[in-house]
């Protein structure tokens, strides 16, 4: 028979996410009845605003026309490129630098390929685990202490360092995948952060992988919504990012990353060709009706909708955040981001979840599975419906018994 590709032994056994969903269902058909309210995962729940579903429906009856009608367009609509470099990036880059994609976590996958299996790999610690699986997956021994592998360097970001890695310890000529705001911590790296961050790539020959899924949650103007506003990051700095949680596009699937012309490999050979390969090579562009979605997010009134979206969420994250501090619980995030991480010292993040599920009814997502340094933590997300957040926040109370 084939053998098994070995990598996919090297990943930690159960992604977090089903093992939540596991512990979800055993505890539900254990106590039926019970109504469980999820502030686990990030998955949006809010439906699309009819600005920007309007455009959706716009991209489908359009390809029941002759004049309408379009096939594949393998790194996106042009109009689409020139609209993202135009809203997000001062037009700081051309259409053939933005590559559109069917949302960043795919990106995130497909982007390794670039740098194949030998890359020294460096992670924030916790980190969302697509990073550290994903590179795994393509070859790079990982995993962190207690499961035995090697290979992926994690930088502890922790209240005593203001969830900022310590630079010092990041790795030489290495992948480092930066996630701000940050998912899981709610954290956003400030301009004087991301400078250290920039600086210490290019003196080290590092490649930042720039992750900036929720940077349209961030409120305070002087945080920087993407590592472009940083002079030197087009040098060394790739970004991703998604219509997913600006704009309710979780399901509909669609993202773009960001590849400067001037990110050079060591021997000097251009990133930007290279990601335009393995574009056209096996990947085959995102759907043409969510192009047409995201042309309608990125103007005047979809760019209104994506702000009230977000509002509404911050709503959420608000609520669970003052519920926990009025609880005595420490906490960071939810003021630019929808996550709230939660601290509870001495316990362990898997106890700290069945507590609240058993208590509340509440279903979290346990630090520890973000990386070693969330143990302790657990993850609120404000992704639900304003009601039954107002139930999860009162149920908390529960906390205290
Ligand atoms: N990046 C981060 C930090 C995320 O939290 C998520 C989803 O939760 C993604 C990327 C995935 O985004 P997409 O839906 O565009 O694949």
């Amino acid at each position: 028979m084939i053998e098994r590709n070995k990598c996919i032994a090297n990943i930690k056994a159960g992604y977090l996410f089903p093992e939540i969903a596991k512990r979800r269902r055993e505890y539900a058909a254990a106590h039926p009845g019970a109504k469980i309210i999820s502030l686990g995962v990030g998955n949006t729940t809010e439906p699309i605003l009819p600005h920007i579903n309007a455009g959706l429906v716009e991209g489908a009856r359009q390809l029941a026309t002759a004049e309408g009608y379009s096939g594949y367009q393998d790194e996106g609509l042009l109009a689409l490129r020139e609209k993202i470099s135009g809203v997000f990036y001062k037009n700081a880059f051309g259409p053939e630098e933005v590559f559109i994609s069917d949302g960043a976590k795919c990106d995130i996958g497909r982007l390794q390929l670039l740098f194949g299996a030998g890359t020294p790999v460096a992670v924030q610690d916790p980190s969302y685990p697509v990073y550290v699986d994903g590179s795994v997956l393509i070859g790079a021994a990982g995993g962190w202490a207690g499961t035995g592998y090697q290979g992926i360097t994690y930088l502890p970001c922790t209240a005593e360092n203001n969830y900022f890695p310590d630079l010092e310890k990041l790795p030489s000529n290495s992948l480092f995948y930066f996630c701000s705001p940050n998912n899981p911590t709610g954290a956003v790296a400030d301009r004087q952060q991301l400078e250290a961050l920039v600086k210490a790539a290019v003196r080290k020959g590092v490649l930042i992988i720039f992750d900036a899924a929720y940077a349209e949650y961030i409120r305070d103007p002087a945080l920087p919504k993407t590592i472009y506003e940083i002079e030197g990051a087009k040098t060394c700095a790739i970004e991703v990012n998604s219509f997913s949680k600006p704009a309710g596009f979780t399901g509909v699937r669609l993202g773009w990353t960001v590849v400067p012309k001037e990110l050079k490999y060591a021997g000097g050979e251009s990133v930007n060709a290279d990601w335009a390969r393995i574009a056209g090579t096996i990947f085959n562009g995102a759907s043409n009706i969510a192009q047409a979605g995201g042309l309608a997010a990125l103007d005047a009134e979809g760019l209104k909708e994506i702000r009230q979206l977000c509002d509404f969420y911050l709503g959420n994250a608000k609520l669970i955040r003052e519920t926990l501090q009025n609880l005595g619980v420490s906490c960071v995030g939810g003021g630019n981001s929808p996550y709230i991480w939660a601290r509870f010292p001495g316990r362990d993040s898997w106890d700290v979840f069945a507590e609240i599920l058993d208590k509340c009814q509440v279903v979290t997502t346990p630090g520890s599975g973000f990386g070693p340094a969330g143990q302790s933590f657990v993850r609120f997300s404000a992704f639900g419906h304003r009601p039954d957040v107002e139930e999860a926040c009162a149920r908390l109370s529960r906390l205290n018994r």
